[in-house]
């Protein structure tokens, strides 16, 4: 239309350095193009392959996506359960369930892409009951990413309830031997003999042995002929796509920068849908437009008898430490000191109370909370849009602060570039007890801008036993905040 005219030149730098498209129109998604003005510039370029690979994979989205003939076909043969054979020319889809808090979903959505894209099928998300449509703008041109509502006979009309339990689950087929070694030693279909119309994949928090082995080559090769797969995972997969064998050539040559996966993908696919952004941009001009130099402080509690009290000191021992902050006592009482601004994002308003009676008028930029939930909500979008403000608020500051296990900061951190200074953090798992002694030191710089992978398969399917994935290849570390994690550096 006349009016969906984009108000400039788009550059190189409003396209991010051609990981987006000019394709779109500029007013139904002010993000997209807006992104770049509110960032840094970007040290890190995607490279040609990658780009390459967005631009064949948004032509696949295109060509077999929702409201085409491709998608009617594949999607009758799934519902009349007809045979599968396997043929390349189909289309093949993978569609992701999401669940958990906003930054597990965002993460699990960019690994599904990723792996959509080095097999190279469409990518749907489980659109229904989740409020992804009123969060984010469609990333794909003139094709859409929401699965539309599944029809009655439909193996997708309760997604939600696919879980480990599941017969259709990877592990559990294997485990009944719908699949195997066959006469020939490879890994095939063997009861029946041919692919199931679809799969599903569990791998989400504390997956089985079986589920495991979705990253082994040989499984990879058995789920290629699946025209339908359904995948639930609830974090930050990519450094397992790293350790799967036939996918690390393609992904070593999208990402010669390996620590920049994330932040490329993340950019690439996640556009604030115009309320938010508004939202963003509004709070930002408003409160922090002004700092010289902006540091964003995420807390995230997870034990809630933890004392708030020794969360602020290691915070405030944290910031000293590290230097972040000009030192309250050495203000001389001439007013503001500093030109620095601190932006907090927490579900309580304690930490920034105390915060500012801490740097009371000593900062220029002043200190700012956007909101405080309370507690976290589900299903609920006007408590997302506060979120995911909050990242995006998060991802545009010099420096940052986070909370180590938070899904949350790590998409903030991702986004923005940022390799922030990290609070370890008990596990989430674990009960906090009385006169548990504050983590020492209060926080680590994180070794990369990339999430944390939590759930990694330690399986090496080569040898048959488990490995140490610290040693497996030098870009694959242990992240600073989860011990048993890893990510790529
Ligand atoms: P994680 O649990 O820290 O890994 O992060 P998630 O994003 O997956 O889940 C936490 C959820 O709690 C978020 O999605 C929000 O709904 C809410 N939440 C947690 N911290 C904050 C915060 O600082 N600000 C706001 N607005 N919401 C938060």
């Amino acid at each position: 239309g006349f009016e969906d005219k984009t108000p400039f030149n788009l550059t190189s730098d409003h396209l991010l350095d051609g990981l987006l498209t000019a394709e779109f129109g500029y007013r139904s998604c002010r993000s997209r193009y807006e992104f770049a003005g509110y960032h840094k510039k970007s040290s890190h370029k995607p490279s040609p392959y990658l780009l390459a690979k967005l631009r064949k994979q948004e032509a696949l989205q295109k060509r077999c996506g929702p409201g085409t003939a491709a998608y009617k076909k594949a999607l009758r043969r799934l519902e009349s359960n007809a045979a599968v054979v396997e043929d390349d020319d189909e289309c093949r889809y993978l569609v992701n369930i999401s669940f958990r808090g906003l930054g597990n979903r965002m993460l699990a959505v960019a690994s599904a892409f990723l792996y959509a894209v080095l097999t190279e099928r469409v990518l749907l998300l489980n659109g229904g009951k989740d409020d992804v449509a009123d969060l984010f703008c469609e990333p794909f041109p003139g094709a859409t990413w929401l699965l539309p509502r599944p029809g009655w006979f439909s193996p997708f009309r309760k997604l939600d309830d696919y879980d480990g339990d599941s017969k259709e689950s990877l592990g559990n087929m294997l485990q009944r031997g719908a699949a195997g070694v066959s006469a020939d030693g490879n890994m095939s279909w063997l009861s029946p003999p041919h692919p199931p119309s679809y799969v599903y994949l569990h791998l989400a928090g504390e997956y089985g042995f079986h589920d495991k082995l979705f990253y082994c080559g040989e499984h990879q090769r058995l789920l290629r002929g699946v025209p339908w797969l359904l995948m639930r995972a609830d974090g930050y997969m990519v450094p397992g796509l790293f350790l799967t064998p036939p996918f690390v050539g393609e992904l070593e040559a999208m990402f010669p920068e390996k620590d920049a996966a994330f932040y490329h993908l993340g950019r690439y696919l996640f556009h604030p849908s115009n309320a938010v952004w508004r939202s963003v941009t509004s709070y930002y001009s408003a409160n922090l437009a002004g700092a010289g130099r902006l540091v964003g402080i995420q807390i995230r509690v997870f034990q809630e008898n933890q004392p708030q009290q020794q969360i602020l000191d290691q915070l405030l021992s944290c910031v000293r430490n590290e230097k972040l902050l000009p030192e309250t006592t050495t203000n001389n009482g001439s007013g503001t000191s500093s030109s620095h601004g601190v932006l907090v994002a927490s579900l309580s308003p304690w930490y920034y109370e105390r915060l500012k009676d801490e740097y009371n008028g000593r900062l220029a930029g002043g200190v700012h909370q956007p909101s405080h939930e309370g507690r976290q909500r589900w299903r609920d979008e006007a408590h997302d849009v506060k979120a995911l403000s909050e990242m995006y608020l998060l991802s545009m500051c010099d420096v940052l602060v986070t909370s180590g296990f938070s899904t949350f900061g790590y998409v903030a951190q991702g986004l923005g570039g940022l390799q922030p200074w990290v609070m370890s953090r008990p596990s989430p798992f674990e009960e906090w007890t009385e006169g548990q002694a504050a983590p020492e030191p209060p926080c680590q710089r994180a070794l990369s801008v990339e999430p944390c992978f939590h759930s990694p398969s330690y399986y090496n399917c080569t040898v048959r036993r488990d490995v140490d994935l610290d040693k497996v290849t030098p870009y694959i570390r242990r992240c600073v905040d989860v011990s048993w994690g890893i990510k790529l550096v």
